[in-house]
């Protein structure tokens, strides 16, 4: 080995989901939505002027900070924006967990996490959820040098109450509580009032799913005042100019036109209710989703056969080889029209097996 290499940082990075490039693919596999962002953003994108590209943008990101704020009814002292929630969760992860006892964070959730532990050399521990996927409070309530999981949980759908979350924050006064809400719009309650009683606990949410954008990278956090400043002094320690001009108006129509949003979470809702019991008829078990994905296991089928299966038909869907969850399929939820014909291709796909 050169000698240079014993001083490099080490990582195992992050895989995330296939984009294929090939046409014709039916892409249920990144949880991305299958509908088009607001109006307002193609309204955003044909007006806006090249000119403008010469200078930086807001380092402040104010404009569409302002627009959060109003959105959720907070100060714009209590948001923070980044490159999707991938950024606002490292920042906040940089900030925020730099103890040594170990953050913790479940068995079963978004697989970022350790990696941004590893990347910053944070120690941590993973609690097991319980056999129905479900988070146990109890065990949140060990030493600890910070929590993070998402509710809804990734992958599996299933959503905590804010009661749960509450019960959380509550017993670790010493240690910052992250809610990673990146799915929360399809269903799930949001834990946002909390922010208000505790000033421990910063909630995250994404532009990427209820307001398909996962192309533009909009990612915001809400917290205490000090929450926010402390992670915009580390933020602004690394890079001032983290969004980009024409991201910051897009951002701040999208968040301003509800009613467009009510309307796609409200279908998107539908369909995945749907399509849980065109699942079930096909001999899938599920769990009670409340996001924008499902996540099913066959009676007698192996998800990496039906994986394989249907990507062979151009229909992308994830599986992780990995304990507890290899059995299981995460289906992002698209159109009506992309669900069945999914429904139609896993039809014949078991059919052929089954005989
Ligand atoms: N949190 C969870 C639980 C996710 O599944 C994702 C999507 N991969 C993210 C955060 C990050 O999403 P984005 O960076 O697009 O906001």
């Amino acid at each position: 080995m050169s000698n240079w290499e014993q001083n490099v940082r080490r990582a195992v990075p992050y895989t995330p989901g296939e984009q294929p490039q090939e046409s014709g693919v039916i892409k249920l596999n990144t949880n991305e939505n299958p509908f088009p962002p607001s109006p307002g953003v193609r309204k955003i994108l044909d007006d806006f002027d090249t000119d403008r590209l010469r200078l930086y943008p807001q380092p402040d990101c104010s404009a569409l900070i302002t627009a959060i704020a109003e959105r959720y009814g907070v100060k714009h002292s209590q948001v923070f924006v980044g490159v999707g929630s991938d950024d606002v969760l490292s920042m906040a992860f940089m900030t925020f967990f730099n103890s040594d006892k170990p953050i913790l964070f479940p068995d079963v959730t978004y697989s970022f996490y350790d990696v941004w532990a590893d990347v910053y050399k944070i120690p941590y521990k993973t609690c097991p959820l319980r056999g129905d996927f479900t988070i146990d409070p109890d065990d949140y309530k060990q030493p600890n040098g910070g929590i993070v999981f998402p509710n809804p949980n990734a992958p599996t759908g299933v959503c905590e109450s804010v009661d749960m979350i509450e019960d959380v924050v509550k017993a670790n006064p010493s240690s910052v509580v992250i809610i990673d809400e990146a799915y929360i719009d399809f269903g799930g309650e949001s834990c946002l009032r909390l922010t208000e009683k505790y000033d421990n606990l910063l909630v995250v949410q994404t532009f990427s799913k209820s307001r398909s954008m996962a192309g533009m990278r909009i990612g915001f956090a809400i917290g205490s005042e000090r929450l926010i400043k402390y992670m915009n002094d580390v933020k602004f320690s690394v890079n001032s100019y983290t969004m980009n001009t024409l991201t910051l108006l897009c951002g701040r129509a999208a968040v301003q036109d509800e009613e467009y949003f009510n309307k796609c979470c409200g279908e998107i809702i539908n369909i995945r209710e749907y399509s849980k019991e065109k699942l079930k008829d096909l001999g899938f078990e599920l769990t009670d989703s409340k996001s924008n994905f499902l996540f099913a296991k066959h009676k007698t089928a192996k998800a990496r056969d039906i994986f394989e299966s249907l990507k062979e038909r151009k229909i992308y869907v994830r599986y992780w080889d990995k304990q507890r969850i290899s059995d299981y399929l995460r289906i992002t939820v698209g159109t009506r029209g992309q669900m069945d014909k999914l429904f139609c291709a896993l039809k014949d796909i078991l059919k052929g097996w089954t005989l």
